[in-house]
């Protein structure tokens, strides 16, 4: 029998999981059963294209059992097993990916959510199992084999008997120290209730066998014990269930057990659509921004269900790149089932749900905007990037769709503001949504350029975000109001009297400014005399549509 040592990374992880988490234990039985009912969904997929496959719902499954005497609780499924190779890949390496770096995020941090950042599930066995014993066969391999582990220091892997297709994982329950209860995990009615709380929804029948008392048959006084096998959740998926029936918990338990997301979900948006398309959707906006979110790595999608069953873990096509921070699943009675991934880009059911789908977040969004300002505000930290790459990118054909959920920082406000806000509050001699760009707040307050527009009582936008002042140039206009940056040669704000004053001066003072110019020369296309500033001696404007900022991120940009 071999014995292997973990992957390097997947050592560490591991020792610092089982060691630092000291609260939720209970969710590896979420974990492993979810795994299992992945399992099984992988066989129905798998059906639903290969003939020679039968999926005879009765017989899928998952029966956790605990044996207190042995210490034992298993969880056993029916579903697609691993082979040798797979038990390897699968258990034998941790998720590789960004887990140095969780660490060093983590260190400060107490173990809370541990468990949730990692994403890694099977692992969180060991939280409570001092051994873990996977037994395996494939529903493509010939043998069975067996997977076995004391934790962090590796495991053993060798052939094994197992007559049907599936996975039953064994764990030896810990024993009970003098701040640690494991015998829960052994009772019951404890797992009941942590079945019941995480894993409802899962569409194949979760059986435990439960023990209960009956009157002994010809006995009026004596009881017997009896057992038999029950189903402890309902089934019935949560997207399919009445938004009444549920509560928020319910709707964060699934985005845990689904792993959307490590943090709370910021909004759940729940739909049951029945007009022209019909399909059930549950739908997060994230609380914090993925740590790949703005990388070559980050996938967007949802997940994509045909009639209850799992057909796409990421359909990108559900999602415009705008609200791809979106996370979730659609459900789709209006599908078929065997559908390639092909055919279901021109699918025009889907390019119907997808487009509902976008008109729903954009009105949740705007209801958060309105009646949750500060949760509004929090999602705008994290996404309002993307929703200014929405209004940039395709020439600006989606600014309709997304300009009223832009915000400003505003030099009245001092704080985040819409641009309905902005015209709203425009005086009536006011011509245009004045903006500043600069690299931050404090720097762009001491432009020279901001001092006319302020003087005049006008409210300034402050852009600093790169993308910023570019979608703004899609935008063109807001309820009749064109942009104008502050650095622009015509404000459109009559100067007082003196514009001849500058006319002249210009003329007086031209050999002064031929000077200046020649010694700057290449690096202004003019000198001028200026009507705008007021404190500050000179300023620089641009004259054409491209402000300075601007040109200094196209500089920066590579060729
Ligand atoms: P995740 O479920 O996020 O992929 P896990 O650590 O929970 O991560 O599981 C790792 C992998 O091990 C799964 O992706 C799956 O391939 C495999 N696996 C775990 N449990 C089972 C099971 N009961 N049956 C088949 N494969 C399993
Ligand atoms: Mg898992």
């Amino acid at each position: 029998m071999e014995k292997k040592q973990f992957q390097a990374e997947s050592k560490r992880l591991l020792e610092m999981m089982i060691n630092s988490i000291y609260t939720q234990r209970e969710i590896f039985l979420r974990e492993l059963i979810s795994n299992a009912s992945d399992a099984i969904d992988k066989i129905y997929y798998l059906a639903l294209t290969d003939d020679k496959l039968v999926f005879d719902k009765d017989s899928y499954y998952i029966k956790v059992v605990a044996d207190k005497a042995n210490r034992t609780l298993t969880i056993r499924d029916t579903g697609i097993g691993m082979s040798k190779e797979e038990l390897e890949n699968n258990l034998g390496i941790i998720a590789k990916s960004g887990s140095l770096a969780f660490k060093k995020e983590n260190e400060s941090k107490d173990g809370h959510d541990i468990i949730g950042q990692f994403g890694v599930g099977f692992y969180s066995a060991f939280m409570v199992a001092d051994v873990v014993t996977v037994t395996s066969k494939a529903l493509r391999g010939d043998s069975a084999y067996k997977w076995e582990s004391t934790g962090a220091d590796g495991y053993t892997i060798e052939p094994c008997e197992k007559d049907s297709v599936g996975t039953e994982i064994v764990l030896k329950i810990k024993e009970n120290t003098e701040d640690d209860n494991y015998d829960e995990f052994l009772e019951e009615y404890r797992l009941k209730a942590i079945i019941k709380k995480y894993s409802d929804f899962i569409r194949y029948p979760i059986k435990m066998d439960v023990v209960g008392k009956r009157l002994k048959e010809g006995s009026d006084d004596e009881f017997e014990d009896y057992e038999e096998e029950q189903r402890v959740n309902s089934m019935v998926p949560i997207w399919r269930k009445n938004k009444s029936e549920l509560t928020a918990d319910d709707y964060d338990n699934f985005y845990a057990e689904k792993h959307y997301g490590f943090d709370k979900p910021l909004k759940h948006i729940h739909i049951s659509a029945d007009g022209t398309v019909v399909y059930q959707a549950i739908l997060y906006i994230p609380e914090s921004i993925p740590f790949d979110y703005y990388s070559k790595e980050f996938e967007k999608g949802l997940e994509l269900y045909a009639n209850g069953v799992l057909i796409m873990n990421k359909c990108a096509d559900l999602l415009p790149d705008y609200f791809s921070f979106v996370k979730g699943m659609v459900d789709s009675e209006s599908l078929s089932l065997n559908i390639s991934r092909e055919m279901l880009q021109h699918d025009r059911q889907l390019k119907l749900i997808a487009k509902n789908i976008a008109s729903k977040i954009k009105s949740q969004l705007q209801s958060l905007l309105k009646d949750e300002r500060e949760k509004y505000e929090q999602f705008y930290k994290s996404f309002g990037r993307q929703l200014k790459f929405g209004v940039y990118s395709d020439y600006g054909a989606h600014k309709d769709l997304l300009q009223d959920l832009l915000m400003f920082y505003s030099s009245k406000e001092k704080k985040l503001v819409t641009l309905d806000e902005y015209v709203s509050r425009m005086p009536e001699d006011q011509k245009y949504i004045y903006y500043a760009s600069g690299e931050s707040n404090e720097r762009i307050e001491k432009l020279p350029q901001t001092e006319l527009v302020s003087d005049k009582g006008y409210e300034i936008l402050y852009f600093t975000d790169d993308i910023d002042e570019f979608a703004i140039k899609m935008v063109m206009s807001y309820k009749d109001k064109e942009f104008k940056s502050v650095s622009s040669g015509d404000l459109g704000i009559e100067a007082s009297d003196d514009k001849e004053n500058a006319e002249s001066d210009n003329t007086d003072n031209k050999e002064l400014f031929d000077h200046m110019k020649s010694l700057l020369s290449g690096k202004v296309s003019n000198v001028k005399a200026s009507k705008r500033l007021k404190s500050h001696p000179v300023c620089l404007s641009t004259e054409g549509e491209v402000t300075i900022e601007m040109e200094k991120i196209l500089k920066a940009m590579p060729n």
